[in-house]
């Protein structure tokens, strides 16, 4: 099949062109909202706001949050299609001042709603009936909030001690560069961690040796500095959240932050603590088999398996292809996901200062989402197209939640992407031809599945232990020690570790910048493969009830989403069911 059209591009004039009257228009209507809506304040301070008054004042909030979203919206959509285009910059800019003072001005209504005793905050939640969850949320952080004064102390003191803790760590490790040495051909060039790390999926062993010997030799050249930063972190952590916000422990910051509760979170860990060795363990001892080695090394890990290369696919064929994916599902998310190429909402051609990755961005509730990617015919952007795709069903099916409630919150985020790209994957499945090609996407899924699901929750329990270390005074040499000892837990006899990888952790960027963050990706991926596993038993009947998932976007806690769903609880049993998804691809290699 030839194909003369190129990948399509959006209409961003749909939205506003760059220096237009209807864009200069809105920028001074936000203008005004944010000049007058400091003009609630007295009523909402002295507190004689009526429960009709509170509702005017929320449509006002609404009206000039849809504006910002709308005006940063297209501005970082022109700057994503072209990185070097100087009035999208400027507008940026100007746009970042006016929402800085937009968001000032309604600073004083949510810390008063925020603060409001329950008995107060009871008559206007009962009258505002859709928005209960967000505005449940602002409260969220009541019980564990202190006085304004020591607030601002804390905030004070941040800036110079936890967030700059944070810019040393990334200016320290941000300035590295790696020896290219070990590259066939080099002329000593250096290399960026980018750079390095593709050099982990080198077909040749040695290759792929040396760049790991390279990354963790010049972390380890600062490992006392890198890790007193982090002692300092997590003694920070825990001395605001534990001791003054009385949190009971440090990850369950984090967890409330997501809305899960402890236990979920617990159970979810305990199951992929027992669960991943055993199933990965088997994956990396048949992907030894078949690279003829008698047992697979940490460095051999990311080797390719297939030396060829992926057969071109034009576009049209591409979303074809997805769409036959989806429609088998669900004619409503196939309907859906083709209404982003339909509208003119999605750009997929090749750019030349075109933002690099894919992303989709949703920026009003009732506006097709808009995706950006970079189409060049390989597998690996199939699979983009659906994830992407996903996001946007997602977003579109949850759309009368409002501004504030329709999309997911970061647990239940990657559902109908990650979701789409197993109906890709299945449909690829079903489609091979030949046993290597089949292998070939059943690496693809496992690989995935180890990286997101075994290998960060992993990470998760490492954090875990090592907050405790740290309380308990651990040395940078200790931290190393629990860290090869969470690797070996997680390979077993099944791979071969060596001394360096203990330093991997001082190497993760998440452990400094959003403690706890990382078991989010392993609760996205399993969530899905236990959905997946669903589907496999109950076939046609679950498409409604995924769909209704997707549609409660971010308006209530995610575990009622699934509940309401009939999916769940969240036990150890749910969580099998993903592995055993896992195990099944597994067996088919
Ligand atoms: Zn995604």
């Amino acid at each position: 099949m030839t194909s003369t059209q190129s990948p399509p591009h959006w209409d961003l004039s749909l939205l506003y062109t760059l220096g237009s009257p209807e864009l200069h228009k809105d920028m001074a209507i936000l203008k005004a909202l944010a000049e007058s809506f400091p003009l609630w304040k007295d009523k909402v301070l002295t507190g004689d706001l009526s429960v009709p008054e509170f509702e005017s004042l929320l449509a006002d909030y609404t009206h000039l949050n849809e504006l910002a979203d709308k005006l940063m919206g297209f501005a970082s959509l022109s700057f994503a299609e072209d990185t070097k285009n100087q009035a999208a910059l400027s507008l940026m800019g100007q746009l970042e001042e006016l929402l800085a003072e937009a968001r000032n001005s309604t600073l004083f209504f949510q810390l008063w709603w925020k603060d409001l005793e329950d008995s107060a905050a009871e008559p206007y939640l009962e009258a505002m009936g859709p928005l209960n969850y967000y505005l449940k949320r602002m409260r969220a952080y009541r019980p564990h909030s202190l006085s304004e004064a020591e607030e601002r102390v804390i905030n004070y003191k941040d800036i110079t001690g936890a967030e700059a803790l944070v810019t040393l760590y990334d200016s320290i490790t941000g300035a590295y560069s790696f020896s290219s040495d070990f590259v066939p051909g080099s002329k000593g060039e250096k290399l960026s961690r980018e750079e390095l790390s593709m050099y982990v999926r080198s077909p040749l062993p040695q290759v792929r040796k040396a760049a790991y010997k390279e990354l963790y030799k010049v972390f380890s050249e600062d490992s006392l500095v890198l890790s007193q930063i982090y002692q300092a972190l997590v003694r920070d952590w825990r001395l605001e959240n534990i001791r003054l916000r009385s949190y009971p422990s440090p990850q369950s910051v984090r967890n409330k932050a997501n809305d899960l509760p402890d236990s979920v979170v617990q159970c979810l860990l305990e199951v992929c603590s027992t669960e991943a060795p055993r199933v990965f363990g088997e994956y990396f001892a048949k992907k030894a088999s078949l690279l003829g080695l008698s047992k697979l090394t940490r460095y051999d890990l990311y080797a390719p398996y297939s030396a060829s290369e992926d057969e071109y696919v034009p576009f049209e064929t591409g979303l074809g292809l997805v769409n036959e994916a989806f429609v088998e599902f669900s004619p409503q998310l196939a309907h859906l996901a083709l209404e982003v190429d339909k509208s003119r909402h999605l750009t997929a051609n090749i750019l030349k200062n075109k933002r690099s990755g894919a992303f989709c961005a949703s920026i009003l509730p009732e506006d097709i989402p808009w995706v950006l990617m970079s189409y060049k015919g390989r597998r690996q952007d199939l699979f983009t197209l659906a994830h992407e795709l996903g996001h946007a069903v997602h977003s579109q099916l949850a759309k009368e939640h409002g501004i504030f409630q329709y999309q997911a919150t970061l647990p239940l985020a990657e559902t109908a992407s990650t979701f789409g790209e197993m109906l890709l994957a299945q449909k690829f499945l079903q489609k091979a031809t030949d046993p290597q090609a089949k292998r070939d996407i059943l690496f693809h899924i496992l690989d995935d599945a180890y990286a997101t699901v075994a290998r960060q929750a992993f990470f998760a329990l490492f954090e875990l232990e090592a907050h405790e270390l740290v309380d308990k005074g651990a040395t940078s040499s200790e931290l190393k020690d629990a860290y090869y000892a969470n690797l070996s837990r997680q390979f077993g006899d099944k791979v071969e570790l060596t001394e360096e990888f203990g330093w991997e952790w001082i190497s993760i960027p998440h452990f400094f910048h959003t403690p706890f963050y990382v078991y989010a990706y392993s609760f996205g991926q399993l969530l899905v493969y236990s959905l997946w596993k669903i589907y496999q038993e109950e076939g046609e009947s679950f498409a409604p009830r995924f769909l209704k998932i997707l549609s409660a976007g971010g308006s209530k806690e995610p575990v009622s989403i699934l509940a309401e769903a009939g999916v769940g609880p969240l036990d150890e049993k749910f969580w099998k069911g993903g592995f055993k998804v896992i195990e099944d691809f597994l067996a088919q290699i």
